[in-house]
């Protein structure tokens, strides 16, 4: 039985993000793309004026692809945010949002799956008191709200009238750091290079929009049963209250291994050491959850890597892929790649066939 899991027809800088075909329990990635002039097309050959022709044409007959189309996947979109809130107004009652189990945990809160206005599933999470300032928090969260697209999670409400505050937020499955310690192993490569595009999407969209993320890790990515990924807790880093600013930087809470040199040492965080902790990611996905630079602390990190020292290659890392982690770890921030060009990389590393993963090599 072969079905169509995805098909986008919306464009992202020109190009929809990959459908795919499953065959039983695998799945194959085709890429959609965008002429010029209009139009759209699986293989250049075959061109289409529409994308209702496309998929006509591959229902027809495979013509090329592993199997013709037969039938789309159901998509559980998330709701849109204004489904519930007025644009400028998006403080609700507490009382329209029921807390149902606890589903996680982290350094200031605790994570619930919810109901709001009694139907719509949600995720909630409730800062601990005196983790936010009420005021500071509202401020972030209207420009977060705006910050609206398919890889980042959409925030719907807040309750922060009283505490603890309340952020709500679309459910998903699973972080991609668990997700990726269970089942790693069993994604082929393509999978994870596809995973690690979508990350990058998101993240070209929030450097469009000039946010600096501040905490990009496998621990913040979300993922669903249909391993499409979504970037959560983007700016969150800088309104939580922590110690001073020089404790925060060198607590044992603070993700050292994740932060560029010049975030750590002198507090510049940009989307420049966003990128450098895109790198520290691609590592994560590669080495299905392991702690990066393993057998080193926090401090011999800081210091090894402002010497000089950069994580290897991690075993069956494409070389294609650790070329561009190392691209993201340049001592210069302005010589590290955009996440637009992350993203097309990815796309393109992704497009390869498996067994020319370990020829591909990139150049910037
Ligand atoms: P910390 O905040 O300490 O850095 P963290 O990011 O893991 O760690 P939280 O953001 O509070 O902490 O999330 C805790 C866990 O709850 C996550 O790891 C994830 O497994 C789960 N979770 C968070 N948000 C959602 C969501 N929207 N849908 C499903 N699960 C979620």
């Amino acid at each position: 039985m072969f079905s169509v899991t995805n098909f986008h027809s919306s464009t992202e800088r020109g190009q929809s993000p990959p459908s795919r075909v499953r065959e039983n329990d695998s799945v194959k990635h085709y890429r959609l793309r965008q002429l010029d002039h209009g139009g759209y097309f699986i293989a250049r050959r075959r061109p289409f004026a529409a994308l209702p022709d496309l998929i006509a044409h591959y229902q027809r007959e495979a013509d090329g692809l592993c199997v013709n189309l037969v039938k789309p996947c159901v998509k559980s979109e998330a709701p849109q945010t204004n489904t519930f809130t007025y644009d400028d107004q998006w403080e609700v009652d507490r009382r329209s949002v029921r807390l149902i189990r606890q589903i996680g945990a982290g350094q200031f809160g605790e994570v619930w799956e919810g109901r709001w206005n009694s139907n719509v599933q949600v995720a909630v999470k409730k800062l601990k008191a005196g983790t936010a300032d009420p005021s500071d928090f509202l401020a972030e969260a209207q420009i977060m709200k705006k910050l609206r697209h398919p890889k980042l999670l959409s925030l719907y409400a807040v309750c922060t009238r009283d505490e603890p505050i309340l952020i709500v937020t679309e459910l998903m499955q699973e972080n991609l750091l668990t997700f990726l310690q269970r089942k790693g192993k069993q994604c082929p490569m393509p999978q994870l290079v596809e995973i690690s595009a979508q990350v990058a999407a998101g993240m070209a969209f929030l450097e469009e929009m000039n946010f600096i993320h501040r905490d990009l890790a496998a621990r913040n990515i979300l993922i669903n049963n249909s391993l499409s990924v979504k970037i959560a807790d983007f700016g969150l880093a800088r309104i939580l209250i922590k110690e001073n600013e020089y404790e925060a930087r060198t607590g044992a809470r603070f993700p050292i291994k994740w932060t560029a040199p010049e975030a750590a040492n002198y507090n510049r965080f940009t989307t420049k050491s966003d990128v450098w902790s895109f790198g520290i990611l691609l590592t994560e996905i590669v080495t299905f959850g392991r702690l990066p630079y393993p057998g080193m602390t926090n401090a011999e990190v800081l210091q090894q890597v402002d010497a000089g020292y950069r994580m290897p290659c991690p075993a069956n890392c494409p070389p294609a892929l650790y070329d561009i982690m190392q691209q993201c770890w340049r001592t210069d921030p302005d010589k590290r790649p955009t996440f637009e060009t992350l993203q097309w990389k990815l796309e393109d590393l992704f497009n390869l066939d498996s067994s020319e993963y370990k020829e591909a090599s990139v150049n910037f």
